[in-house]
């Protein structure tokens, strides 16, 4: 069920693998995406089973999560945001969550994104978003880190979850071009000499900017078959996620 997992004080993160859920090949099997070839029901069924393991006493209603367009809008779970939906989680359109609430499980979806976990412990406050290409461009990290200040978080830590390794996310030299004149440091190249674009590195770069501490739980999302990948396997690929929350 997991990649990874981690624990800071009343803090509690995971990144989810491709294993423990109910879908059918190809999205074998714990899809935790809403749209795309899958059956609906099966999509439905792998949000509760992660709930009942990762959050128990809360539950699918505890579950906050969003309808992701790659830009930088940043919601907050609390007084306003998401709004629960037909699944009976909370649902917002944005690409990052903040929240200074217990009990409430922030998720982002990725398939080669890099899906980015963040707290304060001490101040109570979590975020979560999730950067590809336009997000690293559209700054979705650095607009997640100053929601969580406006909340009163000061020390963060961000753990980097499993995306696409900068050997292998092959992109145009023009794309290339255009991520490097706002994020330089995303600049890299294939393992077979090709320009690429090293996205762990373009969010470690933001997250340094903004005197955030980063700790990397990531794989290739390309090169690992626990792993959904969607440059892997196109519309055929599943959905993997980070989700976050405070017991307390
Ligand atoms: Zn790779």
């Amino acid at each position: 069920m997991y990649a990874a997992r981690a624990t800071s004080g009343p803090v509690e993160l995971a990144f989810t693998d491709r294993h423990g859920g109910v879908s059918r090949a190809p999205f074998d099997s714990l899809n935790l995406g809403w749209s795309g070839g899958d059956d609906a029901e099966a999509m439905a069924e792998n949000h509760q089973l992660l709930m009942a393991d990762f959050a128990p006493d809360d539950g699918v209603e505890g579950l906050a999560e969003l309808g992701q367009v790659h830009g930088r809008e940043v919601l907050r779970v609390g007084l306003e945001g998401p709004r629960h939906d037909v699944h009976g989680h909370l649902h917002g359109i944005g690409d990052g969550l903040v929240t200074d609430q217990p009990r409430v499980t922030l998720s982002v979806r990725s398939a080669d994104c890099a899906p980015v976990l963040l707290a304060d412990p001490e101040a109570g406050v979590i975020g979560a978003c999730h950067c590809g290409r336009a997000g690293v461009v559209a700054g979705i990290v650095p607009a997640t880190v100053a929601a969580m200040r406006d909340l009163g978080a000061t020390t963060i830590t961000a753990w980097v979850g499993p995306h696409v390794c900068g050997r292998c996310y092959e992109v145009p030299q023009q794309m290339q071009d255009d991520v490097a004149a706002t994020e330089p440091t995303a600049r890299a190249t294939t393992s077979w000499g090709t320009p690429s674009l090293d996205l762990g590195a373009g969010v470690a770069a933001q997250l340094g900017r903004e005197d955030v501490r980063v700790v990397d739980l990531s794989r290739c999302t390309i090169e690992s078959s626990d792993l959904f990948s969607y440059r892997r396997d196109g519309a055929l690929s599943g959905r993997q996620a980070g989700v976050i929350r405070r017991s307390r």
